[in-house]
């Protein structure tokens, strides 16, 4: 006899529909649920391996540990004995140093009621905003943007547009490889409409170029450049919709001005494409009736990626692409619930349902609500902030749950000696493996996957219910026990939920009134209607915002912002001539502790490179498959080289997920990334680092 369960994909934004089989001795296997509306039955590699990650159990938590000492061993303790002393030594912490000395530090995989819970608990008990999560790396200068141009987080689109639209541009983005089941759907689309036109602007040659009609190979960190001559372009060409830009939007004036300040000859010069190419883009945008941006890490992980984003919306607001059938600037996630995670507040400068940290009514709101302490209106550390804070002693206790830091942080060895630094370190975990375990005084084993529920949203704003299907091994607990069970042991009230859903429902009631209400919704609908898409009202979900061009701003205008075109990250030199970008590869997910344990993830490609132009290895005297050392003053790199002309001449390529301890120390790319971050979204500038390479 075997038993069905429908349920999320874990891995990315794209939050495809699954159905879990379960058969007599307990065996799983998965499909994609052909009822879903966002894959329609369809998987990528990850998706369909999923089952092997949960079933293969041996590199899972399964007890409670803790060291009293850092020099002796952990051993293996109750929950109670844990959380009592972890419980004690936050108390003594924050008696001695105050609420902002400690803090924890999330994941854009955790379930939506998770996130609320452990935001609850330091926002409205201990009162501190000290907690930030791996979101922050992802697409918090999306989330600015879209705050700045639309008054509000909200992506405007849903998925269903791909096929309505008649040009896509992907800036910065590889979805064939990273979103691969939308990228399958923009491939079926283009096939039914070979009209559509596909604009792809990366610095490498990537899979999604293949469909591309246009591809800009443009230098690293000139985007803003490339979206203002296409701005210009547009303009000049009289491709704009002056009514929308009259009636809906304020700034373009002076927006016209700064576009109109350099040429397009100038600005294909620094981004290294032709100027022509500028206004073929530009024609295919002018001539399309349904225009969509998507967009992802290469503008995000910038030191200018707020800019950058709003650089690329500022596209669909002279157009008026925007609130309509196939148009709309679309922000893909990465995480599979870091949108999940905003609408609860879990972000350290947010509060819930997308509420303002610094305006007062809107904190005593939530206070009144949860009961607790009075809200701090200090915006609490960001990721990076806070290994800062570990490494000065501001900051004396972390708590690091469901995350990698020391693989997924830039400059991570700068982690690294934070987490030496620390006075007590608490790592909430599924698998043995991660590095952070290294560091940690306690380890609280999690549940996975499959092991417990809860819900995601996705990136189109689609909220979906993920279904326990088994057991958790040995004594693992879901992450939101953890933090309730710790609430209690804290003395803190209002944390004795008696199931998951009890979490949900007071979530969705903290969203009445708000610009993303979910108050009407529940569990019994989710599972009905097996997903929906915020707002939802009068029982109906709402799958595209701004249809009235009316937006959240206080004038209902959408706002076309005006900047410079400056790239702020780190100069290159002479000793230091290249440009390191990151990224992902098509089989492996984050920092590999589940992907890394199915072999047939593998076959793809097993271990990490660096991708280098022919002519600057050339120039070092190294050939394929050589050994190279990568290097900078953060750190040094040594992988295989592999040679191509698919990435630009001046820039290497190295993959994100190897780690230190699964793997090398030297085949961690972030060994050498950079720590600049955004000023306006903290998130930090991966995408473009100085380095050296040379043969080993
Ligand atoms: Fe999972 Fe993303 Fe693949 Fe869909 S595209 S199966 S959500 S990893």
């Amino acid at each position: 006899m075997q038993a069905s369960f429908k349920t999320t994909c874990c891995y990315c934004g794209v939050g495809c529909g699954i159905v879990v089989h379960k058969d007599r001795q307990g065996k799983l296997h998965v499909e994609g649920d052909k009822t879903h509306p966002v894959n329609k039955g369809m998987l990528c590699s990850k998706g369909m391996n999923l089952h092997y990650t949960v079933m293969d159990t041996s590199d899972r938590l399964l007890y409670p540990e803790m060291r009293y000492h850092r020099n002796l061993p952990r051993q293996r303790v109750t929950w109670d004995q844990a959380l009592e002393r972890t419980a004690a030594v936050f108390a003594a912490i924050i008696k001695k140093h105050g609420p902002d000395a400690v803090a924890f530090y999330a994941s854009g995989q955790c379930l939506t009621e998770e996130y609320y819970v452990v935001n609850k608990l330091i926002k409205g008990f201990i009162g501190s905003n000290n907690i930030d999560t791996n979101s922050r790396l992802c697409m918090s200068s999306a989330v600015v943007a879209y705050k700045m141009a639309l008054g509000e987080d909200a992506v405007p689109g849903t998925y269903d547009d791909i096929e309505q639209a008649d040009c896509i541009f992907v800036a910065g983005a590889n979805p064939a490889w990273c979103h691969p089941i939308l990228w399958r759907r923009i491939e079926a689309a283009k096939a039914a409409n070979p009209a559509m036109k596909i604009i792809v602007s990366d610095p490498r040659v990537t899979q999604s170029c293949a469909l591309a009609d246009l591809h800009l190979q443009v230098n690293p960190g000139t985007d803003i450049v490339l979206h203002h001559a296409i701005g210009r372009a547009l303009i000049t060409a009289g491709h704009t919709d002056s009514s929308f830009v009259e009636a809906h939007t304020n700034g373009f004036d002076k927006y016209k001005d700064t576009v109109m300040e350099r040429t397009i000859e100038e600005a294909a010069a620094i981004c290294g494409i032709a100027a022509e190419n500028i206004h073929k883009a530009a024609d295919y945008i002018g001539n399309a009736t349904g225009f969509m941006t998507l967009w992802t890490m290469g503008l995000n992980q910038s030191s200018v990626g707020v800019h950058k984003n709003l650089s690329l919306i500022n596209l669909h607001l002279i157009t008026g692409h925007i609130g309509k059938p196939g148009s709309g600037p679309f922000s893909l996630t990465g995480q599979p619930n870091a949108m999940g995670g905003r609408e609860v507040g879990g972000l350290s400068n947010l509060l819930p349902a997308h509420r303002v940290l610094n305006n007062p009514a809107h904190r005593k709101e939530v206070q009144a609500f949860w009961g607790g302490t009075e809200l701090s209106d200090k915006p609490g550390l960001t990721a990076t902030e806070m290994f800062t804070a570990l490494n000065d002693g501001r900051l004396k206790a972390i708590w690091i749950m469901c995350t990698n830091p020391l693989v997924s942080l830039p400059d991570a060895r700068f982690a690294e000696a934070a987490l030496q630094k620390a006075k007590y370190v608490v790592v909430q975990e599924i698998s043995s493996k991660p590095e952070t375990l290294r560091y940690a005084d306690v380890v609280l084993p999690a549940a996975a996957w499959t092991e417990k529920e809860g819900t995601m949203t996705n990136a189109e704003r689609r909220i979906s219910y993920l279904t326990k299907v088994t057991d958790a091994p040995g004594e693992a607990l879901p992450d939101a026990e953890i933090i309730c069970r710790f609430a209690q042991k804290m003395g803190y009230h209002g944390f004795d939920y008696t199931n998951v859903s009890e979490i949900y429902d007071e979530h969705c009631r903290l969203t009445a009134g708000t610009n993303i209400d979910v108050s009407e919704l529940n569990y019994d609908i989710i599972k009905a209607q097996r997903s929906v898409q915020w707002p939802y009202q009068s029982g109906n979900g709402t799958p595209r915002l701004f249809r009235d061009h009316r937006f959240y701003t206080p004038d209902e205008r959408a706002v076309i912002h005006s900047f410079g075109d400056d790239n702020r990250s780190e100069p290159l030199s002479n000793e230091l001539p290249l440009i390191l970008t990151t990224g992902r590869i098509r089989d492996q997910w984050h920092t590999m502790s589940k992907t890394g344990k199915v072999s047939k993830l593998k076959q793809h490609i097993s271990s990490s490179f660096l991708e280098i132009h022919p002519e600057d290895a050339r120039q070092r005297g190294i050939s394929a498959d050589d050994i190279v050392t990568v290097t900078n003053g953060r750190g040094t790199v040594r992988v295989k080289a592999q040679l191509s002309t698919t990435i630009k001449k001046g820039v290497v390529f190295l993959p994100m997920h190897w780690g230190k301890i699964l793997h090398n120390d030297l085949h961690r790319a972030n060994n050498l990334t950079s720590p600049l971050l955004d000023p306006l979204s903290k998130q930090p500038d991966f995408k473009y680092a100085a380095v050296q390479v040379a043969r080993y």
